[in-house]
Formats: structure tokens, C-alpha cells, sequence
């Protein structure tokens, strides 16, 4: 790839990197938004990497969030509050594939080195316009090529979450992993058993958002042996699935549910929070059970013992057979608001006391004997009639 003599640095940045310049600090910019730039896609999020420590970027700018200060990230907020981060140069120099202990005080050079793939280690000098691409970065991004920087095996067993990085990035521009480094991910993913549950889960979700299909990012993970560690509740897909999972709106919780057999067991795994493992177990429970769209009754009966997870039920249904007519059946009866729950009866639980029922165990279940009768037929929801039958 031939790279631009000039890039379009957005202004902020161009800023900050003088202050640093001009403060003696060397300033490149580097990593997602260099690349994605190079690829033609849209991202103004220039991360700068600096010579200068993060005392000095604190002492230098007025406004700075302390990021990540032990591992050199600072962010500046810039006159409309947007963070910047700005890293130290570092390199690592001890790690167990989960942590790293880092040292500053070293180059460019050695800051690029440390970096996961070469199409994230490209640098350019926002002021001089310079390029340093030392790992051929832009030949890969030409060659749509997932490379590890140096020695893959190494690099994966620094930090395994690399593994999962190079499936996000191969599904998000579907490039291919190149043959050593996809090796590699192959030969040391037991490693991955070692990451806390929240790395991972923050990989598979944003792998779900970002790729361009996410049937080909299930493949890799199932390819490389990751799926077998961190979701073996995910089944096997056919050609015909493989359709749906991409017709499905990007919502990490409902894809992950739908392509597990026990979506409860695996987002819990995922230390997900309980709403999202509830709403997985509903989406398991009702997914084999849809009502017959013909029957009035049965799909007020279903939408009121469904409820709130109705909706996904009805995505995942319009994502594998697009012409059945039960949603468009749902929103009719949304529109007539027939009511489909107690809260929705035309009487309360003390009015049912004051008609004579036992306070008590009497009360729901005469509510709930209501609801079925007004779910039967929604003309029967008046206080008149609903009070004949108590
Ligand atoms: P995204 O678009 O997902 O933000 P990104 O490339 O900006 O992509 P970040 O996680 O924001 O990814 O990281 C910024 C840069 O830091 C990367 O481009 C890469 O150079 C480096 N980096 C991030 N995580 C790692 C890691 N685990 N090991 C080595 N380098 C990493
Ligand atoms: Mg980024």
C-alpha cells in the first residue's frame, strides 16, 4: 500500500501533539485510527503515543483523566470534553498472559514492537508527516493480512487475549489470519482459559458488533478452539443459520443466546449481569414455542406469558423465516391495546375484596382466572362484567 504523504489529522490532536513537541516530548500518532484510515474507514479517534511520561503529560495539559497511569495512559479532554489518550512509550517486561508489567523510557521502536499486530503498529508523526511502518503494516492492510508482531507464539503467550483481538479484527475486515500467527492462535488457546471473564466477554461482544458477518466470526472462534474454552454452549450452525445469525440485529446478548443451546449457562459464564442471563433463560424457554398466528387468543395468551422478552422472540423469528406474519399479528393487537396483563384490568385486587373475595391467596387467583377470560375475548374488560364473575 502506497500511504498518503499527508493524513487529515483532526485539530485537537494536531494540538495536543504540538504542546508535546514543543514541551521536547516526541509524538507519533499510531494504532485503530492510523489503520483505519489507511483502509479508507472512518475513525477520528487518534490515539498518540509520546516519549513524554504521564507526570509530564498531567503537568503539561490542564484537564487530564489518569486512564490507565501504570501503563502510561493518560487522557486529555480537549475544549469540547472529548478524551485523547495519550500513551507513553513503553514495552512490556514481564508478563504471565494476562498482566504485564511495563517500562518506560524507551523508543518508538520499542513502543511499535510491543504491539499486537502489525497493522496496529504503523506510525505517523502528525506534525512532520512522517511514517514509521517498521513491521510492513501497510503491506498487510494491502494484503488483508492479520499479522502478529515478532514471534506470534511469544506474543500470544504475553497476553492470550491476542488470540481473541486477531478473530475481532480477521471478522471485522475479513482478512485472513496469516498461517504462523493463526498457528499460534491454534497451538496456545488453552492459554485463554486463564483470562477473566470480563476480558472475554468484552472481546466476544465487540467482535458481535464490529464484524462484517458475525457467521465468520463464530467459524474463527469455533476454528481456532476458542469456542470449545469459553462458549461449548454454542451449537453447531448449518448453511441455513449461518444466514440467520447474520440477518440478526447486532445485540450481543440475543446473538449469544440464540446460538447457544443453554444461553444461561454460557452468559453466566460470561459473568454477564442477571437481567442479561434472565433474558438469555426466557429467550431458551419460549424460542420452540410460538403461538399460531391464526389464533387471536393464542398469541394474546403468548405475548401476556412471554412478556418482556416477546420482542426478542419476534426478532428472532423475523431473522429466520422473514415472511411469517406474526409479528405484523403482534402489532395489530398492540395497536387495540387489548390488555395482556393484571395491571391492565378494568378491576383491582380491592375491588374484587369489596365484592366479597377472601384478602389473600383468593385475590390473584381470581385476578388471574379475569385475565384469561379477558384474554379469551378483550371485550369482556369492563368492571360491570369482570365483577359478574367473581
Ligand atoms: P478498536 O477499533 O477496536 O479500538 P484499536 O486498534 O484502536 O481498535 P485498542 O484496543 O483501542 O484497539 O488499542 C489501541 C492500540 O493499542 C492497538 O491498535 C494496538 O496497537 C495496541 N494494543 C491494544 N491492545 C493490545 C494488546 N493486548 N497487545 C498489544 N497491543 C495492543
Ligand atoms: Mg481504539
Amino acid at each position: 500500500m502506497n500511504v498518503p504523504e499527508r493524513l487529515d489529522i483532526p485539530r485537537e490532536v494536531l494540538n495536543i501533539a504540538h504542546k508535546l513537541e514543543a514541551a521536547g516530548f516526541e509524538t507519533w500518532c499510531v494504532g485503530g485510527a492510523i489503520r483505519d484510515t489507511l483502509l479508507g474507514v472512518l475513525n477520528h479517534d487518534f490515539d498518540l503515543t509520546t516519549a513524554a511520561h504521564p507526570e509530564d503529560v498531567q503537568r503539561l495539559f490542564r484537564r487530564t483523566v489518569p486512564i490507565g497511569v501504570d501503563h502510561g495512559t493518560v487522557a486529555v479532554l480537549d475544549s469540547a470534553n472529548r478524551p485523547h489518550e495519550i500513551t507513553t512509550f513503553r514495552k512490556d517486561v514481564q508478563t504471565d498472559g494476562r498482566h504485564a508489567r511495563v517500562e518506560f523510557g524507551v523508543s518508538l521502536t520499542d513502543d511499535l514492537a510491543r504491539r499486537d499486530f502489525t497493522i496496529n503498529a504503523i506510525a505517523y508523526h502528525p506534525l512532520r508527516h512522517e511514517w514509521r511502518d517498521l513491521f510492513h503494516g501497510a503491506q498487510d492492510l494491502d494484503r488483508k493480512l492479520i499479522r502478529a508482531v515478532g514471534d506470534p507464539n511469544w506474543r500470544f503467550q504475553e497476553d492470550y487475549l491476542r488470540i481473541l483481538r486477531a478473530l475481532r479484527f480477521a471478522a471485522r475486515f475479513e482478512f485472513r489470519i496469516h498461517g504462523p500467527t493463526r498457528e499460534a492462535a491454534h497451538a496456545n488457546v488453552q492459554g485463554l482459559s486463564q483470562l477473566s471473564a470480563e476480558r472475554v466477554r468484552e472481546e466476544w461482544f465487540k467482535g458481535i458488533t464490529t464484524a462484517r458477518r458475525v457467521s465468520k466470526l463464530v467459524a474463527l472462534w469455533r476454528e481456532v478452539g476458542a469456542a470449545r474454552i469459553w462458549l461449548p454452549e454454542i451449537r453447531a450452525t448449518g448453511g441455513g443459520e449461518r444466514g440467520v445469525i447474520d440477518r440478526l440485529p447486532r445485540d450481543p446478548v440475543l446473538i449469544t443466546a440464540f446460538l447457544a443451546s443453554d444461553p444461561a449457562s454460557l452468559l453466566t459464564r460470561l459473568k454477564c449481569a442477571t437481567r442479561d442471563v434472565e433474558r438469555g433463560r426466557a429467550i431458551r424457554d419460549w424460542r420452540d414455542r410460538y403461538p399460531d398466528q391464526k389464533r387471536l387468543v393464542d398469541v394474546r395468551r403468548w405475548l401476556a406469558e412471554t412478556g418482556p422478552v416477546a420482542d426478542d422472540l419476534l426478532t428472532l423469528l423475523g431473522a429466520s423465516d422473514p415472511h411469517n406474519n406474526l409479528p405484523r399479528v403482534v402489532a395489530a393487537v398492540r395497536v387495540a391495546r387489548d390488555p395482556l396483563s393484571l395491571k391492565e384490568l378494568a378491576v383491582r385486587g380491592e375491588d374484587l375484596i369489596a365484592a366479597g373475595v377472601r384478602p389473600g391467596p383468593d385475590v390473584g387467583e381470581a385476578l388471574h382466572r379475569l385475565l384469561e377470560e379477558v384474554l379469551e375475548d378483550p371485550g369482556r374488560n369492563t368492571r360491570d362484567y369482570l365483577l359478574t364473575r367473581v
